[in-house]
Order: C-alpha cells, then sequence, then structure tokens
C-alpha cells in the first residue's frame, strides 16, 4: 500500500493540532459531527430533488461508538460519503472551504490564530487520537475506501468494502498525559454533555448507546445495568427556539461552529416573522473586521435554508452592500427548494425577506448607538467606512436609511458624535454644519480656516477619511441643514463690522492684490481679503461645490 504525504500547509496544520496549541480539545467532536451533518445534508437534498432517490426519515442519522477497551471513538454517519478524489482532496490537502493561505511566518508561530480564523474542520480529530481511519462509500462511486492517517508522516488509502452509503471516522484516542485526561472522551457521559454543548441544534439525531442502572423488574431492591440507544440532541435548529430560551452563549457557540467569524460576534439578533412572509433569522454583527473584508475577495451573504435545508451558502441578496458585514441565516418555508441563484433575484419572498431585515439591522443598529455607545462606537471603527460607502453610492438613495447611523469626530467633543448630536446642539444663529477635511485630527486642528468657526463657538466636524466627504456631498443635507466646508468660499458667517472693513481695505490695496493675482496667475483665480483669518497670515479657499481635500482626491483619479 502506498504511503502519501499531506501537502506542505496541511502538514503545518496537523503539526499545531497534534502540539496541542488549541486549548478546547473537545470541539473534536463539534467539528465531525458538522462534517456527518453536511454530508446528510448533501445526500437528503439530492433525494429531495431527485425522483431516482427514496429515504425514509430515519435513515438519516449519526451516531457515536465509544469503545474503552479498545481505546476507540466513531462517528458514523449516512451521508453522502466519498469518492476516491474526494477522499484526497479533501482530507490530503486541506479543504478549499478551509482556505488557509498563511499570510507569513508569525502567522503560523501563532497558531491560535490561524485555527480560530479558518477552523481546521477534520483535522481537530488529530488533538485527541494517534491515528485517525476514515471508511467511506460514496453515493456517487458506490465504492468503498479505507483512508488512514498516525499524524504527520501522512497517509495510506485503498479499496474497502462497506454495506451502507456514509462515511464511518475511527479515533484511536491518546491515552491520559499530564496536561489531558484523554480519558473523557471514552466516557459516555463527557461525550453526551460535548454533544449537548455544540450539536445539540444539528438537524438529525445523534444516536449513542447509553448503558444505565435500572432497578430490577422482580426485584426492585436490586439494580441492573441495560443498554439503549438514545437520541442526544434536540435537533429543533437553534433558529426556531425560542428566544427567551436561548443564552447568549448559546448565539455565541452557535457563530463559532458556524464559522461566521473568529472573533465573538458584538451582536446577535434572532428575527422571527410569521405574517405576510414566514421565516427565521439569526444575525450577527462580528466584532472584528474579517481578514479580507476591505478587498475583493470578500464575498456578502446570509445562508439561505428552505424549510430547514440549506439550499446556498451565500445568498447576496438577501444584504445590501453597505450591511455585508452581517452574517448569520435565514430559513424560509415559502421558499421553493428548487430556486436557482438566477431565480433568487427575481424571487418575491427572497425580496421581502431582505427588506425585512434590512430594516431589523437598521434598527438594531440605533438601538445600539442610543443605549450601547461603547459598543457601537466599536462596531463604527471596524465597518463604519462601510456605511459611508453606502450613502455615497447608490447617489444618496440610502442616506434616509444610513443617515443616523454615522459617527464623526468632533472639534467640540473631541470624540465621536452623529448628525443629530451636532444638529440639535447648533447655536440659533448657526446656518450650516460645518466640518474640516485633513489627513488626521491633529492636522485638522492646525488649519487656518477652523480659526473663524471655532472662534463663532461653532463645532465643526473632522474628516480624515476620503470618503467621508463624498458621503455628505450625497447627502447634502441633514435635518434641512447643509453642510459646509470651513474652507468653503462663503461661510454663511456675518459681521457688518468687518465686511465694511474688508470693502474698504481691498479698495485701498487693490494695486498690491492685482499684482499678486498677476504673479500666481496661474495657480490661483482670485486674491482676496479674508474675514476668516485670526492668527495665520493666508489661506487658500476653494470657492465652488468642490473643496481643496476632495480635489486632490479627484486630481489623483485616473480618467
Ligand atoms: P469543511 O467542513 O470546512 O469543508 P473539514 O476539514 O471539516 O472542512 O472537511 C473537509 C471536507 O471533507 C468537507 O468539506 C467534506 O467534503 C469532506 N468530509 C469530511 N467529513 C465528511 C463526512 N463525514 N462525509 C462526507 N464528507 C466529509
Ligand atoms: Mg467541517
Amino acid at each position: 500500500m502506498e504511503k502519501k504525504q499531506f501537502q506542505a500547509e496541511s502538514k503545518r496544520l496537523l503539526e499545531m493540532m497534534i502540539n496541542s496549541i488549541y486549548s478546547k480539545k473537545e470541539v473534536f467532536l463539534r467539528e465531525l459531527i458538522s462534517n456527518s451533518s453536511d454530508a446528510i445534508d448533501k445526500i437528503y437534498y439530492k433525494a429531495l430533488t431527485d425522483d431516482s432517490l427514496t429515504f425514509e426519515q430515519d435513515q438519516y442519522y449519526i451516531k457515536i461508538e465509544a469503545d474503552k477497551d479498545n481505546r476507540t471513538l466513531t462517528i458514523r454517519d449516512t451521508g453522502i460519503g466519498m469518492t476516491k478524489e474526494e477522499l484526497e482532496n479533501n482530507l490530503g490537502t486541506i479543504a478549499e472551504s478551509g482556505t488557509l493561505h498563511f499570510k507569513n511566518e508569525t502567522e503560523i508561530e501563532d497558531g491560535h490564530d490561524i485555527i480560530g480564523q479558518f477552523g481546521v474542520g477534520f483535522y481537530a480529530a488529530f488533538m485527541v487520537a494517534d491515528v485517525v481511519t476514515v471508511i467511506t462509500k460514496s453515493l456517487e462511486s458506490g465504492q468503498a475506501y479505507k483512508w488512514q492517517s498516525e499524524g504527520t508522516e501522512g497517509y495510506t488509502m485503498e479499496e474497502y468494502s462497506k454495506d451502507d452509503i456514509g462515511t464511518e471516522i475511527t479515533l484511536q484516542i491518546k491515552e491520559n498525559s499530564e496536561d489531558e485526561h484523554y480519558d473523557d472522551f471514552l466516557d459516555q457521559n463527557h461525550l453526551k454533555n460535548i454533544i449537548k454543548k455544540y450539536s445539540d441544534f444539528i438537524r438529525y439525531p445523534i444516536k449513542m448507546d447509553i448503558t444505565e442502572q435500572r432497578p430490577k423488574e422482580d426485584n426492585e431492591e436490586e439494580l441492573e445495568e441495560y443498554t439503549e440507544e438514545q437520541i442526544i440532541n434536540s435537533m429543533v435548529p437553534i433558529w426556531r427556539k425560542n428566544k427567551n430560551e436561548l443564552t447568549k452563549e448559546d448565539y455565541d457557540n452557535f457563530y463559532n461552529e458556524k464559522r461566521y467569524g473568529f472573533d465573538n460576534p458584538l451582536k446577535h439578533m434572532h428575527i422571527q416573522v410569521d405574517g405576510a412572509i414566514r421565516f427565521n433569522s439569526i444575525l450577527y454583527i462580528p466584532e472584528n473586521i474579517p481578514f479580507d473584508y476591505y478587498s475583493q475577495d470578500y464575498e456578502k451573504g446570509l445562508e439561505l435554508y428552505s424549510n430547514g435545508v440549506l439550499i446556498m451558502h451565500k445568498c447576496a441578496d438577501l444584504l445590501p452592500d453597505y450591511f455585508s458585514f452581517v452574517k448569520g441565516l435565514v430559513d424560509s418555508e415559502d421558499l421553493s427548494l428548487n430556486i436557482s441563484r438566477e431565480m433568487l433575484q427575481q424571487d418575491r419572498q427572497v425580496r421581502l425577506i431582505a427588506k425585512n431585515l434590512n430594516k431589523k439591522i437598521k434598527n438594531e443598529l440605533k438601538k445600539m448607538l442610543k443605549n450601547e455607545r461603547e459598543n457601537y462606537e466599536k462596531f463604527f471603527e471596524s465597518f463604519g467606512r462601510q456605511l459611508k460607502f453606502g450613502v455615497y453610492s447608490d447617489f444618496g438613495q440610502n442616506k434616509e436609511t444610513l443617515q443616523d447611523l454615522l459617527l464623526f469626530y468632533s472639534s467640540k467633543e473631541k470624540k465621536l458624535v452623529s448628525l443629530d448630536e451636532y444638529v440639535s446642539r447648533m447655536p440659533e444663529d448657526q446656518k450650516y454644519i460645518y466640518y474640516a477635511t485633513g489627513d488626521s485630527i491633529d492636522r485638522i486642528e492646525k488649519l487656518p480656516q477652523t480659526e473663524l468657526v471655532l472662534d463663532k463657538g461653532y463645532e465643526i466636524l473632522y474628516f480624515t477619511e476620503e470618503v467621508d466627504e463624498f458621503a455628505i456631498k450625497m447627502m447634502r443635507t441633514y435635518n434641512d441643514k447643509e453642510f459646509r466646508s470651513v474652507s468653503s468660499g462663503d461661510l454663511g458667517i456675518e459681521d457688518e463690522e468687518a465686511n465694511e472693513q474688508k470693502e474698504s481695505e481691498e479698495k485701498e490695496n487693490k494695486e498690491l492684490f492685482d499684482k499678486m493675482k498677476e504673479i500666481l496667475s496661474n495657480q490661483v483665480k482670485d486674491v482676496k481679503i479674508s474675514k476668516r483669518l485670526k492668527s495665520h497670515p493666508v489661506c487658500i479657499s476653494a470657492d465652488g461645490e468642490v473643496s481643496i481635500e476632495m480635489e486632490k482626491v479627484i486630481n489623483q483619479m485616473p480618467d
């Protein structure tokens, strides 16, 4: 039998697994059960959509068997199985879905992050086992195979015989060590607890033969041992459960199990709608920015279920771009199983659900801004830019949805404030919402243009990101108040005396200004007396709609 080598990256990962850098070893079971559940999903879906296949509901299950004497733990499923090629591709290399691209060596050193970030799935078995054996028969090929590995040394594969379609994974559990009591993973009560903790909502029964004591029938005084097969999980998917019965930990666990992120969610939403359209949804706002979020690679979308059956991994039509950071799922009885990607976009139900979710997310964020300011600011640090892009794109169409969710740095508060907060404390004589643009708060504070506005006691919003100004240009107004750059020609700050003085000074110095204009003829349009300067001798100001900062950006754009 030929021994094959793992692909290099898989080997690194296996080494990390075996060297136990992950503290919670028990999650290996969650990984294997979740793979089994995915495999059953696949065959279940096939049976539902292919008339030549018929299955009974009770044919779908996962069975966990512990054998203390032989120190083996077996996870058996009636899923779709794997062909030879699939075995090789899925278990010999890091699964595509795992997309493990080490960015640099330090990340490999700090294995915690990687494992949390990508989820290593199947390989987690090596945290608790010396030998892992996979026997699988694929629905497609009908031929069974045995795959075996003792870890980094590689794996073997051979033809095998197996009666039923499905997969059986047997772990040779490690001997107890100083740090870890591996025997636990052979103990039925311990296993039961782990299954309940991580896999309770799996839709298929997770069965175990449970041995218990009970009083003898003929003699109640004496106990007898008996064994019966029990279903350990409740099988109700978490999104169908009653909100009141669930804890934050349940939602966090589900987030981790689903691999929505490598962090913990900042916020979860459990939405249960039972009206013209019926659906259940669990949504999460991640705490951290996904590593590829602001790149082309990032794919937005929610998992879409039709009455409990997963029909799409990332349904993009359910989320607008400005909420693309939201993770989670939607399950609706009103969706057809056979709905195709193309049909989804036109689907009325999907559109209704999307609209509903959009409103719910917006309201949740608003609530957070109002009641949990610190959390909201954390959120905004991560995803605020996306909201601003949202205002900017679609020509301000999303203004109504998004304007109250924006925060900007304020000269007055020296922290982030909302537009509502700004406008509500505007003095009566203040006409505009003032803003100043620059690379950093520090640099904006040194701008001569801010002086006059600040001297009037008006608040200025500091825009340090390019998108800031583009976004408010699209909004044009907030609560009927126009935005105005502190470097714009007309600040709307009137002062009669200064005006008269300016006029006379302009007359007196006409010759000087004409001369200056002549010298600077290529660089400036006009040279004027400014009413705005206090301690600075001169400043440059923009006349039209476009501020100097914006002009800079526009000039950098490719034609
Ligand atoms: P992921 O589940 O994220 O794809 P895993 O490492 O957990 O990554 O699994 C790798 C792949 O191996 C799965 O995508 C699946 O194709 C295959 N696989 C694992 N376990 C099973 C199983 N019990 N039945 C069928 N296929 C499986
Ligand atoms: Mg998996």
